[in-house]
């Protein structure tokens, strides 16, 4: 059964562990638990630390945390001019959850007000709702978005992100943010090992993005931390038993995939980079106003 309870959040802002190489320095999540439940998040495990289950208690137990807004500015107050914020990088900020709450679009209005460089990530085409804002921070290089598709595989993307949007409707949003003058790129991920990383499909995913118009795509295989591992490998045996196995055999103990896999793997992707033409990186975002963030406050 579903519940949404109101959080009252001590800090909303997360520093990056030191050493950390992502190409951010802050991480904003607004809602703890994501109803598109994709079956190998990783997020997932950030339920245990509240005795809840990596399942659906993840997808169904969900915290909103409401008093986002005033703690985003007060640590905005605090945040050198220069730091860079990932808004999405454990739940999706544009879940269902957003429509009715705002927290996310609140977090633009501040960011719009204090010029720190941010990027989004989502797969909902509700971030569309907030092109009025995205476009004036995207088109002075203060913000980027990223959008996760890993397949343009319709029966593939509805066993593993049942709550998603559908490939073709994801592309759209593309297209839109792209003519709203904002930097987009893909996050093609996780590409599954058996079930997504069909050489042909890839490159139709490649193709579509390019077409779509996005400026980067940013690549990567399913990690299998400990707390998910089991419940990922059953859910993509209920799919397909025998790529369930396969499964296990490439990751063994690990975490991560096969080395010898991963080689081959890489080697396809370097050839459609090249064959398209599409960066592998975001452009470096910038802070808008940096003298004037003074009096913002
Ligand atoms: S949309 Fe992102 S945060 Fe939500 S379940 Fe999928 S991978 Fe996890």
């Amino acid at each position: 059964m579903r519940s949404i309870q109101m959080w009252q959040a001590s800090a909303v802002l997360n520093r990056s562990p030191a050493g950390h190489h992502m190409g951010f320095d802050y991480s904003l999540n607004p809602y703890r638990g994501c109803s598109h439940a994709c079956r190998y998040c990783y997020a997932r495990e950030f339920h245990t630390y509240l005795d809840l289950g990596v399942g659906e208690d993840f997808e169904k137990k969900l915290f909103v945390k409401e008093n986002l807004a005033s703690r985003l500015h007060a640590e905005l107050r605090k945040l050198p001019a220069e730091a860079v914020i990932a808004i999405g990088t454990a739940t999706d900020p544009y879940q269902p959850l957003e429509g009715r709450h705002k927290l996310t679009r609140s977090a633009l209005e501040l960011l719009l007000e204090s010029g720190h460089a941010f990027t989004v990530t989502t797969k909902s085409p509700l971030i569309e709702r907030d092109l009025d804002l995205l476009a004036v921070m995207g088109q002075r290089g203060q913000a980027g978005v990223h959008v996760s598709l890993m397949s343009l595989d319709r029966g593939l993307i509805h066993a593993m992100e049942p709550g998603t949007s559908m490939p073709e409707r994801r592309l759209a949003t593309v297209q839109k943010l792209r003519e709203a003058g904002i930097p987009v790129g893909i996050f093609v991920a996780p590409i599954i090992p058996e079930l997504g990383d069909d050489p042909a499909d890839l490159e139709a995913l490649f193709r579509a993005v390019h077409e779509a118009g996005a400026d980067w795509i940013m690549s990567s295989t399913t990690r299998l931390s400990p707390a998910i591992r089991e419940y990922f490998i059953q859910e993509v045996s209920a799919l397909d038993a025998s790529a369930g196995e396969r499964l296990r055999k490439l990751y063994g103990p690990s975490q991560y995939v096969d080395a010898a896999y991963r080689r081959v793997l890489t080697r396809h992707l370097d050839r459609l980079y090249a064959r398209y033409g599409i960066s592998r990186h975001a452009p470096r975002l910038k802070p808008h106003r940096v003298e004037e963030q003074i009096t913002f406050f």
